[in-house]
């Protein structure tokens, strides 16, 4: 049933269909608004669900010269892909104590340090190492979570410097992160800025020389942009959502979603009325209908929270989740409709074919769109496609042909380098 050339069985049951063209246009669109600033993309927690390695590669092809991910092995992956060019920098930020500090530093990548604790790991490892580390020192302006304080400021910028004068580290970066950008106006925004002037100022001050100061993410970069600096860190934007209603959406910005979370219809049946639907009954019939079967459920990253809510679109039609997101499945009423089964149920997509959208999605399970797409399971293969059509086969060029591979399909947090 719907078998075709790029429909290989592992997708059958459901698929996450990642557009690279669009994120590569997502890229230039989100670069032509930071004129003069560097480009990072955030591919952490495998591309935000999108696929790590894939998405990075795109996102260079398109300008990208630094990429940005949260722990050291998902940089120390993204170093290792043969498809990252060796001039491209790699940081990652959310480091624990007994890190491998080292393996980073052999891995030229950048690292991030907000304590003394770090600073001492990072300089113990610059000496096993036998070259400098590449550190950028964060500042917390406010968000209160990673960062340094402005009391514990002066400590840490000067034992940085001893160090960089030691031959141990480089301070490359000075950053920090925001709290609230994503809501326009909020009364944090405008101290935090200023307080990284502040900081950047003092340490530049006591002779800190970065390659790059940074602080805008995805709502930074789409609306305040005195906040873009030296370069910019998006992610969410990068993958084509709106990083909240309260901004806009994505097309208001020249962004188009770059997955489209699908699967195929398991079995379509008349039922009577009055029929409980799925566990716990939630849902009943409400006259003789026709059900759908979705063979994906909170095993797949569906949110369980939008049992009841979630939209699907079926044969042109919006339908409901009826009734509870079991682990594996859930069940739609088509309103009498009799579709084959396989046919095609779209949970989201680009919504410009008449599909819900992950902002749907979110809005049903009482989330953000960032959590729709992240979440999705290891059990959904990606499929990658460009242009909107599967990658072909061997007539094609090639280039982004990272589809179908058993590293793509359910493989680690992490991808797959290509063998
Ligand atoms: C995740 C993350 C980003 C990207 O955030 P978006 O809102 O997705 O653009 C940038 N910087 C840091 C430190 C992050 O953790």
């Amino acid at each position: 049933m719907n078998e075709t050339a790029f429909t290989p069985p592992g997708t059958r049951r459901a698929r996450a269909e990642i557009d690279l063209s669009a994120l590569r246009a997502n890229v230039r669109a989100l670069r032509a608004r930071t004129p003069g600033a560097a480009f990072m993309a955030v591919v952490k927690a495998d591309g935000y669900g999108h696929g790590m390695l894939p998405c990075a590669r795109a996102a260079i092809e398109a300008g990208a010269t630094w990429v940005g991910a949260a722990t050291p092995e998902e940089a120390l992956a993204v170093r290792a892909d043969p498809g990252v060019p060796a001039d491209v920098r790699v940081m990652c930020w959310l480091w624990t104590p007994g890190g491998p500090w080292r393996e980073a530093i052999e891995a030229d990548l950048d690292v991030s340090v907000s304590a003394l604790w770090a600073l001492r790991e990072v300089e113990a490892a610059a000496r096993q190492a036998g070259r400098p580390a590449r550190v950028h020192l964060k500042a917390d302006t406010g968000l209160g979570r990673n960062g340094c304080q402005p009391s514990d400021w002066p400590d840490l910028v000067a034992g940085a410097l001893t160090a960089e004068r030691e031959g141990l580290l480089r301070i490359t970066g000075l950053w920090s992160h925001f709290a609230c950008a994503d809501e326009p106006g909020h009364p944090s925004i405008a101290p935090q800025i200023e307080r990284f002037r502040e900081m950047t100022a003092y340490a530049e001050s006591r002779g800190v020389r970065p390659e790059v100061r940074h602080l805008a993410n995805s709502p930074a970069v789409l609306t305040l942009p005195d906040t873009h600096f030296d370069l910019v860190r998006p992610g969410v934007a990068m993958y084509g959502i709106s990083p909240s209603p309260e901004i806009g959406v994505p097309a208001d910005f020249g962004l188009r979603p770059v997955m489209t979370l699908s699967a195929s219809l398991a079995l379509v049946k008349r039922v009577p009325g009055g029929h409980g639907v799925s566990y716990g009954h939630h849902y009943v019939t409400p006259g003789g209908t026709t059900l759908g079967l979705v063979p994906v459920g909170y095993g797949d990253g569906v949110p369980r929270h939008a049992s009841g809510a979630g939209p699907v679109l079926v044969d042109g039609k919006w339908r409901t989740v009826a009734g509870r997101i079991a682990m594996d499945q859930f069940v739609v009423d088509l309103g009498g409709d009799l579709p084959e089964p396989g046919t095609e149920a779209v949970l989201f997509g680009a919504g410009d074919r008449g599909e819900p959208t992950a902002e749907d999605w979110a809005q049903a399970a009482g989330t953000i769109g960032y959590e729709i797409v992240t979440r999705v399971g290891a059990r959904v293969p990606r499929v990658y496609v460009d242009g909107g059509s599967p990658e072909p086969g061997p007539a094609g060029d090639g280039r982004g042909r990272e589809g179908y591979g058993p590293g793509q399909q359910g493989g680690g947090p992490y991808g797959s380098a290509p063998a």
